[in-house]
């Protein structure tokens, strides 16, 4: 085990903490309000946002889609520049706060903000961003991470840089109050994959890493169970800090990490529109069963101590149909069956997208090649 660990994001947890925002940035910073299309104008977010800044000058920029375009955040890139912003505060979803981060990274930028997408231009440096988020879901509240479209071309790409992790974020779970039964879910399913992509692989040994995966994969599960009792703080809470400790590094740090159920998931995104993390429940069944034998030994000891199945021969394979049983239990599809009829064209469309995004050895130890997502692709369809 060899790593370098630090999470530099303050973490202001718990109702009422909006509030911190009047002094979690300095007041001679020159103040950019990023949200969404507007759920922080019907659940009092943004007046509580209002309240905080009272004393700081702001200005806002509204309108960033549910999987941020660069079309729409080239409007704000375009701002920040002009106004010589010196602060970012993201209020929203995963959605906002990746679209923030790009903000914050291009304003710093001379060429084209994509650059940063295709990796052509390395982030070094980038306006200071804060978070508030209203969504659990994706941890971008307190990772480096970002992932961006471009709709012209149906790319979605990801990319990573310490400069854009948020100085502060705050999470009040009170903000979740108003979120749709169908957010509030791909949050739980979204985060369980997280863990999955740095847990489900073929490193073994890493205690601190496994054990704390396996605490948050089953704070998922019970959450799910205690689904109908979800309109309470105790519940809201439970679920905001699990998905953010799901991907905020720590898990993560000296253990091998996958990533190919997002990678794929991503072109289901761009092509045909599919939530985020329905994406991913489409595809990880999909993927665990052909990468079976590589993460058989994971797949077991998840079986055992998440879902506290006892040894048998075909321990894996129970458990993948226990984390499909998962997905189904809280209603999130397992088939490709979203992106209309003609699944073999779609199938070779998402292929090819693939292709010219560079994805074509994915997983682990790249072993999943153009020839394995295509399999994994038609064993997924319904
Ligand atoms: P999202 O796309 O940010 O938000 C989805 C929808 O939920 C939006 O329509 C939004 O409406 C609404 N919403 C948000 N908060 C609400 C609230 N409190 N009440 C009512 N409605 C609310 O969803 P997300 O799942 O958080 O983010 C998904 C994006 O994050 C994807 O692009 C995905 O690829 C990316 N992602 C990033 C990371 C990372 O580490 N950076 C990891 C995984 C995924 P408004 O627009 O009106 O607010
Ligand atoms: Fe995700």
């Amino acid at each position: 085990m060899k790593f370098s660990y630090v999470n530099p994001t303050q973490i202001h947890f718990g109702q009422g903490q909006i509030s911190t925002v009047a002094t979690s940035i300095p007041k001679d910073k020159k103040v950019l309000v990023i949200y969404g299309g507007g759920s922080i104008k019907k659940n009092g977010v943004y007046d509580q946002v209002s309240a905080a800044l009272a004393e700081h000058t702001w200005t806002e920029f509204s309108g960033v889609e549910a999987n941020p375009t660069v079309e729409t955040l080239d409007k704000a890139v375009i701002i920040a520049k002009e106004q010589a912003i010196d602060y970012i505060l993201a209020v929203g979803g995963g959605s906002v706060i990746d679209g923030s981060k790009y903000v914050a990274a291009a304003a710093m930028y001379e060429g084209n903000g994509w650059d940063i997408l295709i990796g052509k231009h390395q982030v070094t440096e980038a306006i200071a961003i804060g978070a508030i988020l209203t969504l659990p879901a994706t941890g971008s509240e307190s990772n480096s991470g970002s992932v961006i479209t471009q709709k012209s071309t149906q790319t979605k790409l990801p990319f990573m840089a310490d400069a854009v992790q948020p100085k502060f974020a705050v999470l009040d779970p009170d903000s979740m109050k108003t979120l749709p039964e169908r957010q509030l879910v791909n949050g739980l399913v979204d985060a369980w994959v997280h863990v999955c992509e740095q847990y489900l692989t073929t490193a073994t040994g890493t205690m601190v890493q496994d054990g704390y995966a396996e605490v948050l994969l089953k704070n998922l599960l019970t959450l799910a169970e205690q689904y109908d009792a979800r309109d309470n703080n105790e519940w809201r809470s439970n679920l905001m800090w699990t998905a953010n400790q799901a991907l905020n590094g720590l898990i993560g740090s000296g253990v091998t990490h996958d990533w190919a159920t997002h990678m794929i998931g991503h072109e289901l995104t761009a092509l045909y529109h599919v939530d985020h993390a329905r994406s991913l429940s489409i595809i990880q069944p999909s993927l665990l069963r052909n990468q079976i034998e590589a993460k058989r030994a994971k797949l077991e000891q998840l079986g055992k101590n998440v879902f506290g199945f006892t040894a048998s021969a075909d321990l894996a394979e129970r458990t993948i149909v226990a984390i499909e049983a998962f997905y189904h239990d809280v209603k999130v599809p397992t088939q490709l069956t979203e992106h209309g009829d003609d699944k073999v064209a779609a199938i070779d469309t998402i292929i090819k997208q693939l292709e010219a995004h560079g994805m074509v050895a994915l997983g682990e130890s790249q072993a999943i090649t153009l020839d394995v997502t295509r399999q994994i692709l038609e064993d997924a369809v319904a």
